[in-house]
């Protein structure tokens, strides 16, 4: 779905309570995006982790930053050898030399957003332009 002509992708997940059980692309629980919609500048992951389970591994980036967005649930967050509980609503972002993991207490869901560190130039109030176009709803 990398380039459909238009100005948008679009991929339904179905239920994030469903996704801890669900294998796509070969991969249980976790998701990646970024071949699903054509991303181009981030990758987006969105996990869900049983009530015990984690991320068997410490991993670090090589040149992307991450920021751990969780949606739902709680867990324990693993840090250069800091640990510290997480839930709902917690955003941490993690260097790419940051030693990360990350398991689940509660049923655990929560997205993963990577991208090169340092390359982000401008944002929204500064990248977006507000148009003389008309929604339905307008
Ligand atoms: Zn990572």
């Amino acid at each position: 779905m990398a380039d459909n002509g238009k100005n948008f992708s679009v991929y339904n997940l179905g239920s994030f309570k469903e996704l801890a059980d669900k294998e796509i692309d070969g991969a249980k629980g976790r998701v990646m995006l970024g071949h699903l919609l054509g991303l181009t500048g981030c990758e987006i992951s969105i996990n869900s982790r049983k009530a015990g389970e984690a991320v068997p591994f410490v991993h670090h980036h090589k040149m992307n930053e991450e920021v751990y967005m969780i949606l739902s649930g709680s867990g324990i967050f693993h840090i250069d050898g800091e640990e510290f509980p997480v839930g709902e609503g917690d955003m941490i972002r993690v260097a790419p030399a940051g030693m990360r993991s990350i398991k689940a207490v509660e049923p655990l869901v929560y997205a993963c957003i990577q991208a090169h560190d340092g390359s982000l130039a401008q944002a929204t109030m500064l990248d977006g332009v507000i148009t003389k176009d008309k929604t339905s709803w307008m």
